[in-house]
This record gives C-alpha cells, sequence and structure tokens, in this order.
C-alpha cells in the first residue's frame, strides 16, 4: 500500500466579493490524509472537471440542487483517477474511479461514492467529458427533456463548451435536420461547422441573435437547448416553431454584469406558439445512464463524435480554469490534469 500521509487542495480561504471571486479568495494547502477505513480508497486523481456550476457555488444564496463551498474547506467537484490502495472489497486497486472529491491530488474515497469505468473502452479525460457527466447532460436534456426527434431543427447556445458541443453533435448524429450552435467568437463558431458537423453556427457577440437565427434556421427550430439563458433565450423563443420545446440547462449569461435585462413580456411567445419550457438537473435522469454510455461509446470508436477537451497542468492551475470556464476561455471541456502521468 502506497503510504500517503498528506495531499494539496485548493481551500476557500474566505467569502468572494459580490463583484466576483478573485486568486486571493483561495489558496493551495497541505492536508492530512487519513488511514483508510473500511470501505474507502485512496485515489491518485488524474483529471479534475472544472464547471460553471462551480461559480455559483461561491455564492452565498441557497442551493436547491447542491451545497455551497464552505470558507476554510476544500472545493470538490467532479474528478477521475486511479485507486492506489483499497479497503473496500469490490475496488481493486488499479481500478479507474470516477468520484466527487476534485480539487486535490490524492482522495479518500467511500467506495458507495465511487463509480468504477472502463478504461480500456475511453482515455480517463474523456470519462469526465463526452462520456461522462458533461456528454449525460447533452443526452438527457436533448433526448428527454426536449424531446427530440428526427427531423427537428436545434438550436444549442455555449456550443464550442463542453455541453454544448455534445448537445450539437447528438443531434447531428440522432438525425436532426439543422443543427445551430452559437458560441463567443468568429473562430469558436467557424469550428462548429467545420469540425463538429453543425450545419450553422453564429459569434452571439455579433449582432442580435434572433437577426442571426432568423438568417441560419428561417424556417425556425424545434428545439432549444439553452446554456445561457438571457438574450439568447428570447431570441429562441422568437424562432421556435409550434410546439417547440425548450430545455433550460443552465444560465451562464447572469453572471455576466454587462448583460442587456431581457423583457420577462418574452414569455408570451409560449402562450402563443404552445412551447413547452422545462428545466432540468442531469442526476435526475439516471435511468438513460446505461443507453447513453452505449451509444457515446459507439460513436467514439467509429469516430463519428469529436471528444473535446481544454486541459490546463497541474493543481496550481485549476483556479485559473475556473475563471477561465467563466470567461470562455475553454473549447470543449475544461479540465485539469493532476496528475502529470496521466
Ligand atoms: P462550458 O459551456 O464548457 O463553459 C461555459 C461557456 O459559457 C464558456 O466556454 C463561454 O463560451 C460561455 N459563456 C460565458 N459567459 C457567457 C455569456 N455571458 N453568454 C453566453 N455564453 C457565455 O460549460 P458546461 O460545463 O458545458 O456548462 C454549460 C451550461 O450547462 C452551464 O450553464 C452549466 O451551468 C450547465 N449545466 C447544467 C447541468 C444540469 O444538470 N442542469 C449540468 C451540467 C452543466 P463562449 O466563448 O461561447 O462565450
Amino acid at each position: 500500500m502506497d503510504t500517503i500521509t498528506s495531499t494539496r487542495a485548493v481551500v476557500l480561504r474566505r467569502t468572494p466579493a459580490t463583484s466576483g471571486p478573485v486568486d486571493d479568495d483561495f489558496a493551495i494547502e497541505e492536508l492530512a490524509v487519513p488511514e483508510l477505513a473500511t470501505g474507502q480508497v485512496l485515489v491518485r486523481n488524474a483529471f479534475m472537471s472544472v464547471d460553471p456550476s462551480m461559480r455559483g457555488r461561491l455564492e452565498p444564496t441557497e442551493k436547491h440542487y447542491t451545497t455551497n463551498f464552505v470558507v476554510g474547506d476544500p472545493l470538490d467537484g467532479s474528478a477521475i483517477g486511479t485507486v492506489i490502495a483499497s479497503a473496500a472489497p469490490g475496488i481493486a486497486v488499479g481500478a479507474a474511479v470516477r468520484h466527487r472529491l476534485g480539487w486535490r491530488d490524492h482522495a479518500v474515497v467511500e467506495a458507495a461514492a465511487a463509480t468504477v469505468v472502463d478504461g480500456s473502452l475511453a482515455p480517463l479525460n474523456q470519462w469526465l467529458g463526452v462520456l461522462g457527466q458533461t456528454g449525460f447532460t447533452a443526452w438527457a436534456g436533448l433526448v428527454r427533456i426536449g424531446e427530440f426527434q428526427p427531423g427537428d431543427a436545434v438550436f444549442v447556445s455555449a456550443a464550442a463548451g463542453a455541453v454544448g458541443s455534445a448537445v450539437g453533435q447528438f443531434a447531428r448524429l440522432l438525425g436532426a435536420s439543422t443543427v445551430i450552435g452559437s458560441a463567443g467568437g468568429s473562430a469558436k463558431a467557424a469550428m462548429l461547422t467545420d469540425r463538429l458537423g453543425f450545419t450553422g453556427a453564429f459569434d452571439y457577440r455579433d449582432g442580435d441573435p434572433a437577426d442571426q437565427l432568423a438568417r441560419l434556421a428561417p424556417e425556425g427550430i424545434d428545439v432549444y437547448f439553452d446554456n445561457v439563458g438571457g438574450q439568447q433565450l428570447a431570441a429562441a423563443l422568437g424562432a421556435l416553431n409550434l410546439k417547440g420545446r425548450v430545455a433550460l440547462c443552465g444560465m451562464i449569461s447572469n453572471f455576466d454584469p454587462s448583460r442587456p435585462p431581457v423583457d420577462i413580456g418574452v414569455l408570451i411567445q409560449t402562450v402563443l406558439k404552445r412551447i413547452m419550457i422545462r428545466g432540468f438537473i442531469v442526476r435526475d435522469h439516471e435511468d438513460l445512464r446505461a443507453e447513453f454510455e452505449q451509444r457515446v461509446a459507439g460513436w467514439l470508436r467509429t469516430g463519428e463524435l469529436v471528444s473535446l477537451d481544454t486541459i490546463t497542468e497541474g493543481l496550481e492551475s485549476a483556479v485559473g480554469a475556473l475563471f477561465g470556464v467563466m470567461s470562455g476561455a475553454n473549447l470543449g471541456k475544461m479540465l485539469v490534469r493532476l496528475d502529470p502521468s496521466a
């Protein structure tokens, strides 16, 4: 058994100001690693996930689906790594496990809170990305919440990001008639059509999204997968066809202080066009997981699906990666490599 008695971890030093978090709100500290109790494993983390929801967890407001980070404690979040010591009968040393104790190099994880993944099926970074919770969010939101049907015209915002890039590709592979994506900047928009097979894409910062949608989807759209809220949600409501569906996944534009306010009066579109809007949290849809993994692993194997990620190196880069995911520094899934050999 490896003798690991301490680990580096990112700790929240103080409550961030209302203007937003800064580097000094965080510190890397050395924490004790306790001896394993029965039912626990010691994991050398290989990668950790960086998610916009972590920005929300720095706010003091009540959360209905997760917990806030606590001052003085290490941050947490999705991570994947290799078991280097085990006191859990079902998990062998050498197994690859996904768990919730990111933001640290090593973690003592309860076996019940760890999922063993098949590292031979896909590399570990993909198990946090398109084959992990990110891809699963795209799948559940598109297939169940958006009630996607072959032939639908789909629009997805934050389309060059982790969830969005999966949504657009899944829609294409499932037989969408049109897949439109929006992203920040012309290079990201070009990547969507040139590399990921979207039928159209636009830079949401360049002109009115409503005009861009009218240009790229003159017949209208049937499903809008919303990652950003605000102006783009309003534009999508205008572009949706009769009985269109909106899967509300997240509203990252809420964190943008420069965002123009949107009049809630746009909701009249849902009445006039009998539009269904439904928010969702991915973990409520675990029953879809097996089918999702089987389909996505198949598409990765055949090369029909592109797995996109942006990887920063080392725990010291993790806070910057969180700021980066909020400002669009990522293409696809934002990850931190915690084990240089991974
Ligand atoms: P991501 O899309 O990889 O990264 C966030 C992206 O948002 C950035 O790359 C940036 O790209 C874009 N962005 C930042 N500010 C923006 C603004 N003001 N307006 C429009 N776009 C902006 O992140 P993700 O992990 O895939 O998450 C996407 C969304 O899904 C988030 O809202 C997240 O909270 C949500 N989510 C929900 C669930 C659930 O269960 N409901 C689960 C996972 C994620 P640009 O360069 O294009 O601006």
